[in-house]
């Protein structure tokens, strides 16, 4: 059976300009143009990359782009006292804070100032909290993107077994309660676990958020299962760098019914779902209703 390739890169499409959309019907309103500040301190080159795509995609979607760059030696002081600027300034809806930060840095300290509201990576400890208590929050960009698309694939996701690898912060965790939340009966792996690929084997939704190139084997999958490959690795093939998911995609998509293909699966989906929390924060902040059309 040859899996369904899940087209992230396509559904991100969609999903921009229904934001695009929103976003001119709010200014056409007289709502203003909502805004996102990006920070990056220090010249990491992925994070330039990352950078440089979060701004252009901003300015397709019509919203405002403020980039703050920062060297690398910006001490904390500083770098707290500009969040607390974007805090306050009404242009700004959403603030990111491009990670890592340089080591001297606390990167808990620096994200748990900014202003949870504005919060769109939405790793602020209270958004956090109230992700874990089942309460309205600011919801992490990873995470959002690949439950969109199993709602997309599966329509209700109520009582299917699913299996998260990897229990980070930003991606494993958030990730399982976006599920449990959805009804789905969720089991987090991790490095400790015993026995991993029988665990996958039971899985109806296998997501996977290791940092492992092509650890997870077809042989581990379930005959139509489906398959979200969250990772991004960089590896050396036949003499060149090519980018692999966490995922063998062939052997997973000889057995699964579908699966998210990398690149072009999950990583285009972050970005949109960047753009969607903008949005969503710019609607409360104005006192106006979820954008419907994003609802993840
Ligand atoms: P982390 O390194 O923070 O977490 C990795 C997790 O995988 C940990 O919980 C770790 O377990 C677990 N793990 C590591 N080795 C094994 C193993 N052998 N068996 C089972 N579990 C294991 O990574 P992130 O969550 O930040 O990212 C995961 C992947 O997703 C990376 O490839 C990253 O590049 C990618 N990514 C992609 C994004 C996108 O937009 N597409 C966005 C963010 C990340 P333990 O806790 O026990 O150490």
């Amino acid at each position: 059976m040859a899996a369904r390739i899940i087209d992230g890169k396509g559904f991100a499409e969609g999903l921009r300009q229904r934001i695009g959309a929103e976003v001119a019907r709010l200014r056409a309103a007289g709502a203003g143009t909502p805004g996102l500040a990006v920070v990056l301190v220090g010249e990491d080159p992925a994070s330039q990359v990352y950078v440089r795509a979060k701004h252009r995609a901003t300015i397709e979607a019509g919203m405002a782009s403020f980039e703050h760059r920062l060297p690398a030696e910006t001490d904390a002081a500083t770098l707290l006292a500009l969040i607390e600027r974007l805090n306050g300034d009404p242009a700004v809806d959403g603030i990111l804070v491009q990670l890592p930060l340089p080591g001297h840095l606390d990167a808990d300290l620096v994200i748990n100032t900014i202003d949870p509201a504005k919060d769109v990576d939405g790793f602020h400890i209270s958004n956090v909290g109230l992700l874990g208590t089942g309460q309205k929050s600011m919801v992490p960009c990873t995470p959002l993107g690949c439950l969109m698309m199993l709602r997309d694939h599966h329509g209700k996701l109520a009582g299917l077994n699913a299996v998260v690898v990897g229990r980070s912060n930003i991606v494993g965790k958030p990730m399982a309660l976006l599920l449990l939340q959805r009804d789905a009966t969720v089991t987090i792996c991790h490095s400790k676990t015993s026995d991993l690929a029988g665990t996958c084997r039971r899985a109806d939704i296998v997501v996977a958020a290791v940092g492992r190139p092509e650890m997870i084997r077809g042989e581990w999958i379930k005959p139509g299962a489906t398959v979200i490959d969250v990772g991004i690795n960089r590896i050396l093939r036949d003499g060149r760098t090519v980018l692999v998911g966490d995922c063998d995609t062939e052997g997973c998509a000889a057995v699964a019914g579908a699966i998210t293909p990398v690149p072009g699966g999950v990583g285009p989906m972050t970005i949109a779902c960047l753009l969607a929390n903008t949005l969503t924060a710019a609607c409360r902040r104005r006192g106006l209703p979820d954008p419907e059309a994003l609802a993840g």
